[in-house]
């Protein structure tokens, strides 16, 4: 079997037995690259041949080392808003186009002391603002299961470029569904953790109080795997959180669902759901069931107000953030300006997309004096309503099923002039950040025209464990992993 094809613990098995070595890899992945990318475009930048050099030096020293760290000989892609120490860092803006950060986000240096290999810096929207890749500064990617329909977004290039094999596991960020809704997309698993549980240290900042960071793999051991390497305290990030880490990869052991309560949100099946995705969903809620799982219905009553709250907290928040960009510290500066006052704001006009100015706007609207209290005061508010919501629901259920987004992935094109349009497909995946809580998107079936659905499971702050166990127990009774998008 081609090694790309093969999954981070099948990789890393044959490579842990000597049956491969990390020359070998690299060289199996820049040729898959080489095929599919053109057509894809899941990276901004390659740095194949800096992990040719790291693949051969590990070789060299693995004839008198020991192979022990988990992710030795193992190339990831990473999503273009984690800082990764001398290279490219983009963010998909023309503003942070020769961005290059001196220093690693913790993520990374978690990865590097663990022996993993950088491929590359994969495609997301600006500043990880939206839903299907196609507001990156650097034109968008493609779902690798019909290349005229998006991948998803924000972090679109990450889970296109697991899809398609160009790497075998990669990082994204979460701040209002953007691992878990390409995930979908693509038929890959994606999992957001608890708030705090990996460190946003040298993650560009987004929407602070939302943001995280966490893996998109081809199935849900792959997932546990990197969890266990990313998770933990970090005192570089004031809101991580000093809560031991479990070994993500024992929750796997079970293969059932037995005893576990499930609760289907009726909010999360109303109007606007595709008919499509509703049966995949409710059919593995069914075989949940016959996992031996409980179902029971629950209801989260402030789920309308969600994309609401969402769109006020995560514009404010962007708005204040992206203010360090004005043509002084780093990134771009426009030339020949007249005074200051003309520098930062030509810096801004050209430096950033459409869609992120649209959100600085609303969000410094949203924070202006006289407004305050009735925009972003108000989604406070509610955003503990949210909270409440789920902290109900969790005291009668351990898991939550629902879909990740209410339709398969659609075409290019198809919503980039409605910006309401592309927000409204958020709907079922920002609560979980609005919370705090952790949650997977794991493939649960495949719309008539071929593209992958997903199934969302959502559990307690911290309990990635349980979340993992049932996504792993529905993958192992299913096997939609079998399924790959014949892209060469
Ligand atoms: N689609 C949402 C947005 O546009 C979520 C993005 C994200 O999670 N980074 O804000």
């Amino acid at each position: 079997m081609s090694l790309h094809k093969l999954t981070l613990h099948e990789l890393q098995e044959k490579f842990t037995k000597g049956e491969v070595t990390a020359r070998e890899i690299v060289s199996a992945y820049s040729l898959r690259i080489k095929q599919v990318e053109p057509k894809v475009k899941a990276y901004i930048t390659l740095v194949k041949e800096s992990a040719m050099a790291q693949a051969e030096a590990l070789d060299q020293k693995l004839k008198s080392w020991r192979r022990t760290m988990p992710l030795m000989g193992m190339p990831l892609a990473i999503k273009d808003n984690i800082c990764t120490e001398g290279v490219l860092t983009t963010c998909a803006s023309r503003i942070l186009g020769a961005f290059v950060p001196p220093y690693d986000a913790t993520v990374i240096a978690r990865l590097r002391g663990q022996g993993y290999l950088l491929l590359g810096k994969t495609n997301l929207d600006e500043f990880a603002m939206g839903s299907s890749t196609e507001n990156s500064g650097f034109g968008p990617s493609r779902n690798p299961w019909n290349l005229s329909s998006v991948p998803g977004g924000s972090s679109g290039g990450s889970a296109a470029a697991v899809a398609a094999d160009e790497c075998v596991a990669a990082l994204g960020s979460d701040t209002g569904g953007s691992i878990r809704q390409p995930a979908a997309c693509c038929g890959v698993v994606g999992l957001k953790p608890t708030y705090g549980r990996v460190s946003r240290f040298g993650l560009v900042a987004f929407a602070s109080s939302l943001d995280q960071i966490g893996p998109i793999t081809k199935d849900v051991t792959d997932a546990a795997m990197l969890l266990n390497v990313i998770a933990g305290h970090d005192p570089l990030d004031s809101t991580s959180a000093n809560v031991p880490v479990p070994d993500y990869t024992k929750a796997l052991k079970k293969k059932d669902v037995k005893k576990l309560k499930l609760g289907l949100p009726r909010e999360y099946f109303a109007e606007g759901l595709d008919q499509e995705v509703e049966r995949a969903v409710r059919e593995a809620a069914e075989e949940l069931k016959k996992l031996g799982g409980e179902i029971k219905d629950v209801a989260l009553p402030a789920t309308d107000a969600a994309i609401a709250t969402y769109y006020l907290i995560a514009t404010a928040e962007a708005s204040s953030n992206l203010a360090r960009y004005d043509g002084v510290k780093y990134g771009l500066r426009s030339k020949q300006t007249k005074d200051l006052l003309e520098m930062y704001m030509k810096t801004r006009q050209e430096g950033f997309g459409p869609e992120v100015k649209r959100r600085i706007m609303l969000g410094t609207y949203a924070l202006s004096a006289g407004y305050y209290d009735a925009y972003y005061g108000k989604a406070q508010a509610v955003r503990t309503l949210i909270r409440r919501d789920f902290e109900a629901a969790f005291q009668e259920v351990d898991l939550l099923v629902t879909p990740v987004m209410p339709t398969p992935a659609f075409k290019l094109g198809e919503r980039i002039q409605e910006p309401l349009q592309m927000y409204l497909s958020d709907i079922y995946t920002i609560s979980a950040n609005l919370a705090g809580i952790p949650a997977i998107s794991v493939p649960c079936g495949f719309s008539k025209a071929g593209l992958p659905i997903g199934l969302q499971i959502l559990g307690r702050p911290f309990e990635e464990e349980t979340v993992l166990r049932g996504a792993y127990a529905y993958e192992q009774a299913t096997g939609w992993r079998a399924k790959r998008p014949n892209i060469r």
